[in-house]
């Protein structure tokens, strides 16, 4: 029986194969990647040529490239006996019953008893593809679905069959948790699982009612997306994304494979212009084009639906007031095109998802998570329902003549979810309300919250108890953008997690954890010439920043996504950092024309002249951080960040998001006993020399055409700061000396005209002015 799986096998390099591969190798897993032989030169030429394609795609399917290293390359004929040293084989292979079903009795004559083989598989039952399989090899299958792009995706739905062996099946789901970062969701062995059922239908109905209602692709998608929680690509857009000749298949799969008088075969129809967009290559973005392309000149254009030219791409406005900012109650009864097109979708949709539970699915949980985590919806169908009320939405279907599920009828006037005691419950089958439980070893602080009062709070921050005497600081801003509230939150906070909490973490549940220092605010003050506020701003962060390394706990930063500027500075101060495997951290300040001002040059200084293999001298350290911060790298991933020395060695990596702060109060509680907080640094640097050099190396890019005359300033700054100034070699500089020549150099930067049109430009547009 697989209890630990230490070595996988993935059958199918193309799209999905490749994918799952290099996700299995992130999670530092070696892997075994094999495919058909198409070239006898060159016999592993087509598994070979997905890895090597892989590390040139964007956004990339490995965290690093030394992930890409634990990756064998192989084929069916030569290499199939290699999976008897491995605890998983996952079949990812074209979508064909006899392919799949002539693979798996080759993989029978070579695998040993106990090694899982799943498919990911998108519309076979489970019970076709182990037809003519012996007890022993069904005892070992299950389908785990996989979506795209596997690194980014976070559901996978796992299905397993009656023969199943439950021990197997739960190893691999732990492995898909912990390991591969996914949420797993269970869904019952019916045509196109959970989130593909649901989602094809309602992709059906956007572009049905898109039509019959004389929409343009743009009033259609500015309905569909943002005011119901879509990705802002709306239908429209996510068609184009996925490929518009994917649909026909799915179309075609789910037809043949759903009962007769399955709602989706009402819908299903094929659309004259999608037809002949397919036949003539029109397939997306991965076509000539879509419903959008690119047009000359890269000219925006959107597909006119009645006559199917293209024409200037036109921008359309979500409907005003409450319908358009996510009152879906209001939107679905909005006058005109906009609450019919609402209805259309939501009314069709809503009602499909509630009547899948149980055939598909086997509660409410498990629906709104596949199409939150599969479709990037930021509401369940059953959260949505809530919202418009399960009544109602019954009321409306019985009034159009449509089937109310019974699940609907059983909620009545009450909602699928509440908060009980402190928990949230949701509605079962039985009609009555069960608490949700998480996996073990899951922690969010949305469940502390409903369950206490923050021990701590003001406008952009909090600190909670999220027990075993562990506090959590969370920043809650916009953006989570770092401010002089923050500060003030920190200072007041440190005595007190002294005197009450054994640990600190610092973490929220947003999906960025900073984008760094407010700069709206900086730039208010900045426009009044308040200069004395932001230099506050500055030595009161540094205090505070510098507080939270010398408290006397041990403090654990835990961020996930984006950790920009001053938020990678709050990340340096602490004594450990456990992050999320998707972590985008750096110190960007030059891109804004600015130096970091919060203590983090002195930080990744000591962490270079830490880092294993960096020469003696204090050059080396000083030119590592100046070509990382002049550039304003950000890190691609966590293992990314450790390359970049911004992780050290002890710290941690969590897959899965949701286990993110239950592994960083670990990691705080694992550092209590006998802590003592860090020495001061000091720090040898090279002085006027050094600085001599570094403005050489930056010569070198601005000749290049890669840094503008303001970034030779701003990085000549820089420079000051990390070689310590003027003299030849600055012998002994020690941590305050530091942070004093970082707030000079970050006032004059400040008051410096260019800086403020960066800024301005930054906040606009999302990116800074290149002046
Ligand atoms: P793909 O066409 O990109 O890749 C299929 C690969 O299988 C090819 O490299 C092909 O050479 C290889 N192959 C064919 N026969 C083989 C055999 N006998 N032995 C070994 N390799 C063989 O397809 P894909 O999109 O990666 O889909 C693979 C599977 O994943 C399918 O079952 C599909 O339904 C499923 N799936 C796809 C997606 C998606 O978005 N593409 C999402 C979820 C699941």
């Amino acid at each position: 029986m697989t209890q630990k799986i230490q070595k996988v096998c993935v059958i199918g390099a193309g799209t999905m194969g490749a994918g799952i591969a290099a996700q299995v190798a992130n999670a530092g897993v070696p892997v075994l990647l094999l495919d058909i032989v198409r070239d006898p030169a060159n016999r592993n030429a087509v598994a070979e040529g997905a890895v090597a394609k892989m590390l040139k795609t964007e956004p990339a399917p490995f965290m690093s490239k030394a992930a890409a290293k634990l990756v064998e390359v192989g084929n069916i004929e030569d290499d199939l006996g290699k999976i008897a040293e491995c605890d998983w084989v996952i079949e990812a292979v074209l979508e064909r019953l006899d392919v799949k079903q002539d693979l798996y009795a080759k993989l029978e004559a070579v695998k040993r008893p106990g090694t899982a083989v799943s498919s990911n598989t998108s519309t076979i039952p489970l019970g076709k593809l182990v037809e003519g399989r012996s007890e022993a090899f069904r005892r070992d299958f299950l389908i785990t679905h996989f979506f795209n792009p596997p690194r980014y995706m976070r559901l996978m739905e796992i299905v397993t069959g009656p023969d199943t062996d439950t021990a197997l099946a739960e190893a691999v789901e732990r492995f898909a948790d912990i390991s591969l970062g996914k949420t797993v969701v269970h869904a019952k062995d019916t045509p196109g699982f959970i989130a593909n059922r649901i989602g094809t239908l309602w992709i059906q109905l956007g572009l049905n009612a898109a039509f019959d209602l004389g929409l343009s692709v743009e009033e259609a998608d500015a309905i569909a997306g943002k005011p119901m929680g879509v990705p802002k690509t709306g239908i429209f857009g996510l068609v184009d994304l996925v490929g518009i000749d994917l649909m026909p298949h799915l179309q075609a799969s789910l037809t043949s494979t759903l009962p007769a008088d399955d709602p989706y075969q009402k819908i299903a129809r094929s659309i004259p212009l999608v037809e002949t967009m397919i036949a003539e290559g029109y397939t997306g973005r991965k076509g000539k084009g879509g419903f959008y392309r690119l047009g000359e000149n890269r000219r925006r254009e959107a597909i006119d639906l009645a006559s199917g030219e293209y024409r200037e791409k036109v921008s359309a406005r979500a409907p005003s007031g409450p319908a358009g900012k996510g009152d879906l109650k209001a939107l679905v009864e909005a006058k005109g095109k906009a609450g019919d097109y609402a209805w259309a979708i939501l009314g069709g949709t809503l009602g499909y998802a509630a009547s899948l539970v149980p055939s598909a699915a086997s509660d409410v949980v498990a629906v709104d998570d596949a199409m939150k985590l599969g479709y990037n919806w930021k509401a369940g169908p059953f959260e949505m329902i809530d919202r418009i009320g399960a009544k109602y939405l019954a009321e409306r279907l019985a009034a159009e003549g449509k089937p109310v599920p019974e699940l609907l009828t059983l909620a009545g006037d009450r909602t699928f979810y509440r908060i009980e005691n402190g928990k949230r419950q949701s509605l079962g089958l039985d009609g009555e309300y069960h608490d949700i439980v998480r996996p073990e070893g899951v922690l969010r602080l949305e469940d502390v919250k409903l369950g206490s009062k923050p021990v701590l709070k003001n406008a952009s921050a909090a600190l909670w108890d999220v027990g075993d005497g562990v506090a959590c600081l969370e920043f809650t801003g916009k953006m989570n953008a770092l401010d002089g509230e923050v500060m003030k939150l920190i200072a007041e906070a440190l005595p007190l997690v002294a005197k009450q909490f054994k640990a600190l973490v610092i973490y929220n549940d947003g999906a960025h954890f900073s984008a760094g220092a407010n700069l709206g605010l900086a730039l208010f003050a900045l426009n009044i010439a308040a200069y004395g506020e932001i230099e506050k701003l500055v030595g009161g962060g540094q205090m505070a920043i510098k507080g939270l390394k010398y408290a006397p706990f041990p403090v654990v930063g835990a961020p996930a996504g984006m950790a920009l500027g001053g938020g990678c500075e709050v990340l340096l101060h602490c004594d450990a950092i456990q992050a999320h495997a998707e972590l985008y951290v750096g110190l960007v300040e030059c891109g804004v024309g600015l130096i970091p001002g919060w203590g983090g040059n002195g930080e990744m200084l000591e962490r270079w002249r830490n880092a294993k293999g960096m020469p003696k001298g204090p050059m080396p350290p000083v030119a590592k951080v100046f070509e990382m911060v002049s550039t304003a790298t950000v890190s691609k991933s966590a293992a990314n960040a450790r390359e970049l020395q911004i992780l050290r060695e002890g710290d941690g990596v969590t897959m899965n998001r949701d286990r993110l702060l239950y592994d960083a109060k670990q990691k705080a509680l694992s550092l209590v006993d006998g802590y003592s907080a860090p020495a001061h640094p000091e720090f040898r640097l090279p002085g006027a020399s050094g600085r001599a050099a570094l403005s050489l190396a930056a010569e070198g890019f601005h000749k290049q055409g890669k840094a503008t005359d303001y970034d030779m300033v701003v990085s000549d700054a820089l420079a000051g700061v990390l070689t310590g100034g003027e003299a030849d070699v600055v012998d002994v500089v020690g941590e305050q000396d530091l942070l004093r020549l970082e707030r000079e150099a970050f006032m004059k930067r400040v008051r410096d005209n260019r800086t403020v049109a960066r800024i301005e430009t930054m906040l606009a547009t999302g990116k800074p002015l290149r002046n």
